[in-house]
């Protein structure tokens, strides 16, 4: 890819294996709301509560609403079960939702690889990802993964910057930290209505690394179903 000197990327779904995260989160939240509910009369199964989080999650996502203390009045209402939701429960399923994740959600295995091949290739790295809704934990889930050193920056968006992706701060501000113009840098990231739209408003070339049809979205200049296709796509272009 010519004139590439920069390989920035989003990190859930891109670099760490988010859907075995969600799937560990969404069991544990249902399963902790469930006896909540149970407790106070309700008559509710886990898996209907697990159904309704898992659509609730990628609306929330769709509609870059990260903050999970909103999530939990709307499932409650969608769960119907007469019960409000006390602010402590709020906090603790919070507080579980993003342990759980950060517990299950582990690089896939050719992450690392791929970011070293890059680095030896002598390609800057960068990681823009979008806060977690509460500021600071993102940066406390990024700092667990080895990879991290990898990154000549690392910037979290609506943290970093006023605004979340697909606004193109967060890109720019990656961007100006390596010392780069926009169209030096190619982004590499799972959702095409926040990375691909955003790193192209930015003035990046886009890969989308396509991990599951989101049904909406820009359309990126490569599209790659791997990791592992990125040496390719970054050479064959050349
Ligand atoms: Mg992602």
């Amino acid at each position: 890819m010519l004139g590439i000197k920069a390989v920035l990327f989003d990190l859930d779904e891109t670099l760490i294996d988010g859907q075995a995260g969600l799937k560990a989160t969404h069991n544990a939240v249902a399963k902790r709301l469930r006896h909540y509910l149970v407790k106070c009369g309700a008559k509710v199964s886990e898996e209907s509560i697990r159904a309704k989080l898992r659509a609730l999650d990628d609306r929330m996502n769709v509609a870059t609403e990260y903050n999970r203390d909103a999530w939990w009045p709307v499932l409650l209402g969608e769960i119907d079960a007469g019960q409000k939701i006390s602010r402590s429960l709020v906090k603790e399923l919070t507080r579980l939702y993003w342990a759980t994740y950060a517990g299950a959600s582990k690089p896939y295995p050719n992450a690392e690889p791929t970011l070293v091949y890059l680095k030896d290739k002598g390609y800057k790295l960068g990681l823009v990802t979008d806060t977690d809704g509460k500021k600071g934990w993102k940066k406390r889930r990024i700092k667990r993964f080895r990879f991290t050193g990898f990154f000549d920056t690392i910037i979290i968006g609506g943290e970093d910057t006023p605004h979340t992706k697909p606004d193109p701060e967060p890109f720019l501000l990656a961007a100006s930290k390596l010392g780069l113009r926009a169209s030096e840098c190619v982004f590499v990231g799972d959702k095409p209505f926040t990375d691909i739209e955003g790193a192209k408003a930015a003035g990046m070339r886009t890969i989308l690394l396509k991990r599951r049809d989101w049904g909406v979205g820009e359309r990126a200049d490569f599209t790659i179903n791997s990791l592992a296709e990125l040496p390719r796509v970054l050479g064959d272009t050349e």
